[in-house]
């Protein structure tokens, strides 16, 4: 059986940016299960994995742009400090907005903080070394759902 569209998968992956620096790892955890075909991952995810069968082990590299998208500086504001009242604020602390939009801090001025509501791992490549666990065909209830039942996925 292939990974094709409507296919539950079962993989372990590590996440590692150019650096070789791991950012994410299914190792000593559940492999991750998605469906395949209906975004559950990001596109470039998908595409490599599309195709592959059970035990196939290898590597994707996604571009930005077909991963968390790229950074854009609209997304990046300056707040006056007394926005934040009086906590301390320290580079790296994230906020959830009014809009729900979560953001990071990424500098500290005397007068003004610098948020940035990108993703983390906007404007990053990444290098993704996977292994195909298990692949099955979804259910007709994990299809209408848009997610993963059972193990690795919901319980309801
Ligand atoms: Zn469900």
């Amino acid at each position: 059986m292939q990974i094709t569209k409507h296919k539950v998968a079962a993989i372990h992956y590590t996440l590692t940016d150019n650096e070789g620096k791991v950012l994410d790892s299914s190792s000593g955890r559940e492999p991750l299960y998605y469906i395949h075909g209906i975004g559950n991952l990001i596109p470039g995810m998908e595409d490599g994995l599309e195709g592959k069968t059970k035990g196939d082990k290898f590597q994707i590299k996604v571009a930005p742009e077909k991963g968390y998208g790229v950074k854009e500086d609209t997304l990046i504001q300056q707040v006056p400090r007394t926005a934040f009242g009086t906590q301390e604020i320290k580079v790296g602390m994230q906020f959830q907005t009014n809009r729900g939009q979560v953001v990071t801090v990424t500098k500290v001025g005397l007068e003004n903080i610098t948020v940035d509501a990108n993703h983390p791992l906007a404007g990053v490549e990444l290098n993704f070394a996977v292994e195909v666990m298990e692949i099955r065909e979804a259910t007709a209830d994990e299809l209408s759902h848009g997610h993963v039942h059972g193990p690795g996925g919901h319980h309801h």
